[in-house]
């Protein structure tokens, strides 16, 4: 058993002051307490969950600041970026692949994220060959998180081709299986993931409309609706996904997903910019979920996700780094914001009942996260597992603050070098 004193803890909505977060040695929460008597003082210190990454390749953090070029002859756009991105990740090995993951794990935990979702399409050796273990890369990937300390859900990918009447792409071998070889794998998958300490566990993630067929999708969708497992599934993040998808089906993204009836509350669609108001309609009354990625939509010309409709129909909006482009989930939160203001010309669109937006955009960093990977965490209270972080009060970035608006602070104005004690499972992570 152990139990820290942090001036402030930020539980049930607020910064409560006084209180003694008490933790077992099985990780979980077993109280918040006024009884501070044997606590470990964390001075100047506030505390908040951990927070949750639900969207990550964690391998494409090779090629930060290698794709921020102009390519002759070309617009570029996320489909040249993409050529780009295939390129790097035809030379990874295995040791590339764990010490890639590896270095971006360590920089999420050292930006507060405890838990990561891994949408991990990278299965077979450079050529294309199956390796002995069909889930060789997917274990890497999880040794790398499991080795910096922080949690995965490792998020398989079902990848099938290029695209509706497109031709195989021979930079995409690394990623296809088809559905019997999938299934196979993905059982073997979670026969062999250790998910013992509550520590990695697996999940689908059927890639894009444009790279799973119908079938495909339905089947594997009805196994892990089995299973109970988290869906993941790139949806209308570029219009001309959008277009093929209704040239192929009559539909939309969503409106296929909706009326095959492959939506539900363990689904999350990721991106989900470029959707009609019925489709946002439709995300609602399924209980699905979307995860924004605005640093990286960005950087690729992607689009502004409709937060703020999201928002009103209850639609949970999560957060991911996805590309790795940068790795700091208060950037994502405060960008979902403020792509807004740009957009509206308005200030605080998000905001919730109580006029502020803060609360609102360090849940979709936490519980939002949380429940799209399927993990019971981002909230400090007893029975839940003891993942959280700690700021210095004092850091440059966010001096000054009051208990009324220090989480407005660390939304819109905390810089990493406030970050002090990160603790997964109730364990301190050395973060060098
Ligand atoms: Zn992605």
């Amino acid at each position: 058993m152990i139990s820290y004193l942090p001036d402030c803890i930020y539980t049930g909505g607020r910064f409560k002051s006084g209180l003694a977060l008490v933790c077992d040695d099985a990780g979980r929460i077993v109280e918040l307490t006024e009884d501070v008597s044997n606590a470990t003082r964390l001075p100047r210190r506030a505390m908040l969950p951990g927070m949750v990454n639900a969207h990550s390749h964690a391998f494409q953090r090779v090629i930060r600041g290698r794709t921020e070029y102009r390519s002759p002859h070309t617009t570029d756009s996320f489909w040249t970026w993409r050529e780009q991105m295939y390129a790097a990740a035809n030379k990874l090995g295995p040791e590339e692949i764990y010490a890639a993951s590896r270095l971006a794990f360590l920089e999420m935990a050292s930006t507060g994220i405890t838990a990561a979702g891994e949408f991990h399409y990278i299965h077979h050796s450079p050529g294309g060959t199956p390796y002995d273990d069909p889930n060789l890369l997917a274990h890497e990937v999880i040794r790398a998180a499991r080795d910096v300390g922080i949690r995965i859900a490792l998020l398989r990918v079902a990848y099938a081709r290029a695209g509706y009447q497109i031709e195989p792409n021979p930079r995409q071998v690394r990623f296809i299986e088809p559905q019997d070889t999938y299934l196979n794998n993905l059982d073997q998958l979670l026969a062999t993931i250790d998910t013992s300490d509550g520590m990695a566990w697996a999940g689908i993630a059927p890639h894009s409309v444009r790279a799973v067929p119908l079938d495909y999708l339905k089947r594997i969708i009805a196994f892990a609706g089995e299973r109970r497992l988290p869906v993941h599934m790139h949806v209308a993040e570029q219009p001309a996904e959008v277009e093929a998808c209704i040239q192929e089906y009559g539909r939309s993204p969503v409106a296929l997903l909706d009326t095959e009836g492959l939506l539900s509350e363990r689904f999350t669609a990721v991106h989900a910019i470029h959707v009609t108001p019925k489709a946002v309609e439709a995300l609602a009354r399924s209980g699905a979920g979307v995860c924004a990625c605005p640093t990286t939509e960005r950087n690729l010309g992607d689009g502004v996700v409709p937060a703020g409709a999201y928002f009103k129909s209850g639609v949970p909006v999560s957060l991911g780094t996805d590309s790795q482009v940068q790795i700091d989930l208060l950037e994502d939160a405060r960008e979902l914001e403020y792509h807004l203001r740009l957009q509206k010309l308005e200030r605080n669109v998000l905001a919730g009942e109580d006029g502020t937006v803060a609360t609102r955009l360090f849940e979709c960093a936490t519980v939002n996260g949380a429940k799209a990977i399927g993990f019971d965490g981002g909230k400090l209270e007893a029975g839940r597992p003891a993942d959280f972080f700690t700021v210095d009060l004092d850091d440059l970035s966010i001096a000054g603050a009051t208990p009324d608006d220090l989480l407005a602070n660390i939304v819109f104005s905390l810089s990493r070098t406030a970050i002090r004690d990160v603790v997964v499972n109730g364990k301190r992570l050395d973060l060098k």
